[in-house]
C-alpha cells in the first residue's frame, strides 16, 4: 500500500529500550492506578476500605513518554512538583476481560517508572470535582525505564521500590503493600479496556511523595527490575 500523504511528518512512536534485545517496546496507551498503597493513600487524605472501594485509574498521553536518565524542565504552571516512585506492567498479548489467573499471559515485562505530577493542579482539580488532566497528563510527565522481560519473575508479588532526591531516600516500601495485586489490576482494568501490546499500567506510588526543585535529580530503585533516573532542569 502507498504511503499516505500527511500534512506533516506523523509524531514518532513512543518506544523504549527493552533489556537483551536491540528491539523496542512501542507504547500504545498508558495506564494509570491512584491511591494502591494504604500509607500514600492516609497521605493523600482518601483512605481506602479494600472491602467497598474499587482501583481507579487515569491516563497520560504516550506522547508524555521520557526515558530514564533524561532531564525534564521544571513544568510550567505549577509551584508543587511532585515525584511518584511506581512499578510499571508492560502488557504484551492482547487481553479482554481476563481472570486473574489468566492476567500472567499478558505480561511482556516490567520497568521502573516515574508518575511525576503537577500536585497543585491535581489537588484543585480533585477538590472542584474536575479531571486530573492538567495535573497528571502533561508533558514529559510519564518516566520509565528499560523493560525487564518478565522470564522467570512471574507475577510480581513482593520487592523493595524506593526513591531517593540527591541522594536521600524520600519513598522506601514493597510490592507486597499494593492494594491491588497485579492479577486483580490487570482483571479489572480488562473489564473496562480491550488491553493491548504495548500498554503500560503505573501500579501506584507508595507513601513519601514530595516535590522536586529544578536542579534536583531523582533516582529510584525496584528490586530485581532496575534503576530509574531523572534530573529536573531550569523552567522554560
Ligand atoms: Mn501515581
Amino acid at each position: 500500500m502507498a504511503h499516505p500523504d500527511y500534512l506533516w511528518p506523523p509524531s514518532p512512536v513512543p518506544s523504549l529500550p527493552v533489556r537483551g534485545t536491540e528491539a523496542r517496546y512501542p507504547v500504545n496507551r498508558i495506564f494509570c492506578v491512584g491511591r494502591n498503597y494504604h500509607a500514600h493513600a492516609v497521605e493523600m487524605g482518601v483512605p481506602v476500605d479494600k472491602a467497598s472501594a474499587r482501583p481507579f485509574y487515569f491516563t497520560k498521553s504516550a506522547s508524555t513518554l521520557v526515558q530514564s536518565g533524561a532531564t525534564v524542565p521544571y513544568p510550567c504552571g505549577t509551584d508543587n512538583y511532585h515525584h511518584e516512585m511506581e512499578l510499571v506492567v508492560a502488557i504484551g498479548a492482547p487481553g479482554f476481560r481476563v481472570s486473574e489467573s489468566e492476567a500472567a499471559s499478558l505480561i511482556h515485562g516490567y520497568a521502573a517508572g516515574l508518575d511525576m505530577t503537577r500536585r497543585d493542579l491535581q489537588m484543585a482539580a480533585r477538590e472542584q470535582g474536575r479531571p486530573w488532566d492538567l495535573g497528571k497528563d502533561f508533558e514529559q510527565s510519564a518516566i520509565c525505564a528499560e523493560i525487564v522481560p518478565v522470564g522467570d519473575l512471574g507475577v510480581l508479588s513482593w520487592g523493595a521500590i524506593s526513591l531517593a532526591v540527591n541522594g536521600q531516600t524520600r519513598q522506601s516500601a514493597d510490592l507486597s503493600q499494593l492494594i491491588w495485586s497485579i492479577p486483580e489490576l490487570l482483571a479489572d482494568l480488562s473489564k473496562f479496556y480491550h488491553l493491548q501490546p504495548g500498554d503500560l499500567i503505573y501500579t501506584g506510588t507508595p507513601d513519601g511523595v514530595g516535590a522536586v526543585r529544578p536542579g534536583d535529580r531523582i533516582t529510584g530503585h525496584i528490586e530485581r527490575i532496575g534503576e530509574i533516573s531523572l534530573d529536573i532542569g531550569q523552567p522554560e
